[in-house]
């Protein structure tokens, strides 16, 4: 095919999103707009390197929709060029993979996984003395920390993190260096310093706003290079009472003019909420998503189905705590109640075709980095979402809160996946022996 001919063929094949669901539309909406493929091929219509056929066992797309078996993934140049399924091209008749590593036919293929809330700067260690080591070792000590917490999440399939903030804002200060030293695989999105009032839940990942200025005004103030602002806006979840609230931190009219200033800058707003009144201002405010949930009630739920705001739920810290504490502790016993109501909440959200996104909150105690995912995936499973659906909160819905063209295994979409062992019955615990991770169609993970 001739050079102009195959650009044609192209932008016909490529589909901007999977079709059918309302929240596809959405979900890309409010991420600024569907994703638009890059240029494509230069003047002469060749292409250069990460170039590769895979035959692939099994493929879950992160759209949700069915796994496919027995699939040939065409990569041109980091990008998904052509996806072949179906008994014409059963596995005989596929050409032999011109890399070894591009069998995958013993595989299950899915997209890049996004985890939406970590704390990069954080250990998942449960050891209190060791928790409060980090927080006050020198800079270079808590780079290491995270160099290694991002190796983790990649050993786990997770391309790009969604970081909520530390107090001293090291994991901005890690992914924004100028001597970053890493994987650069890993994409990382943070928040920085988040804010909380003064005297309120939050000092330890952030700031409160500058002595007499407001929140939104103390943001126009604030020239730190994040990607997003994370805004606290409750207490933590109570251990002693099972469902007890916290009063907002911030008014609706504060929050609302605190993410106004952050659109103004082209900032999106991710809220720290528990309860119903935290939530419904954090909704009624126009934020970006919703962190945490806990006890937001039925009404908040159908408020974010309808406003398209995404729920990033983190159950896996309350449930770590209620499982790795003695279990006649009352504290685990709250905990484990809470898990509970918050597995409810994902039932009914998952009805209301709510955005949800899979975030671990990492670097919580008992939260490891990378494994965390696996962990919540299997939650999210627990509380009825289908295998696929949970992926895809794990991929299409996380990559729609940071952006970009990944998260999503369609052609014209880049070549950004992770390959695990064996049928897709065996996630998400595959996830612990991911065979290998690509990105823009280079392997960034190897097993062995
Ligand atoms: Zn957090």
């Amino acid at each position: 095919m001739n050079p102009m001919g195959w650009i044609v063929a192209w932008l016909k094949r490529w589909k901007g999103l999977p079709a059918g669901r309302v929240e596809d539309r959405r979900c890309a909406q409010a991420a600024g707009g569907p994703w638009h493929p890059p240029a494509q091929p230069n003047a002469v219509g060749k292409f250069s390197g990460r170039s590769a056929t895979f035959r692939v066992g099994w493929l879950i797309d992160g759209s949700g929709g069915p796994i496919r078996q027995g699939v040939r993934l065409d990569i041109m140049d980091g990008i998904l060029h052509r996806i072949t399924e179906g008994s014409a091209t059963s596995r005989s008749s596929f050409e032999a993979p011109n890399d070894p590593a591009g069998d995958l036919s013993e595989c299950t293929v899915l997209p890049g996984l996004v985890d939406s809330h970590v704390h990069l700067a954080m250990t998942g260690s449960m050891d209190d003395g060791q928790r409060l080591r980090l927080r006050q070792a020198p800079v270079e000590v808590v780079f290491r920390t995270i160099q290694e917490n991002l190796r983790e999440h990649l050993r786990c399939g997770v391309v790009a993190v969604r970081d909520g903030g530390g107090a001293r804002g090291n994991a901005l200060r890690f992914a924004k260096g100028p001597g970053r030293r890493t994987d650069p695989a890993i994409r990382i999105f943070a928040a920085g310093r988040a804010w909380h009032r003064h005297g309120r839940y939050g000092r330890f990942i952030g700031r409160s706003p500058v002595d007499g200025l407001r929140l939104a005004e103390s943001i126009v103030q604030d020239d730190s290079p994040c990607d997003l602002v994370k805004i606290v806006n409750s207490g933590v979840n109570s251990l002693t009472e099972f469902g007890r609230r916290t009063a907002p931190q911030f008014s609706l009219e504060e929050m609302t003019a605190a993410v106004q200033a952050c659109g103004r800058k082209g900032l999106p707003v991710m809220v720290h909420a528990n309860g119903e009144e935290p939530v419904g201002i954090a909704i009624g405010a126009g934020c970006r998503s919703v962190e945490h949930g806990f006890f937001m009630g039925p009404e908040n739920l159908r408020r974010l189905a309808e406003s398209g705001v995404v729920w990033v739920p983190t159950v896996v810290p309350m449930h770590a705590y209620g499982r790795k504490q003695d279990p006649s502790d009352r504290r685990a016993q709250v905990a484990r109640r809470s898990v509970d109501h918050q597995m409810e909440q994902l039932q009914r959200a998952r009805l209301l075709n709510v955005t949800v996104a899979l975030g671990t909150d990492s670097g919580s105690p008992g939260v490891d980095h990378g494994a965390a995912v696996v962990d919540e995936m299997k939650l999210l499973v627990a509380a009825g979402f289908s295998l696929a659906e949970a992926v895809r909160c794990a991929s299409f819905n996380g990559a729609g809160l940071v952006g970009g063209g990944f998260g999503l295994l369609a052609e014209g979409r880049p070549a950004t996946f992770a390959a695990v062992p064996g049928d897709p019955s065996g996630l998400p615990d595959s996830l612990r022996h991911v065979r290998a991770v690509y990105v823009d169609g280079e392997r960034v993970v190897a097993a062995g």
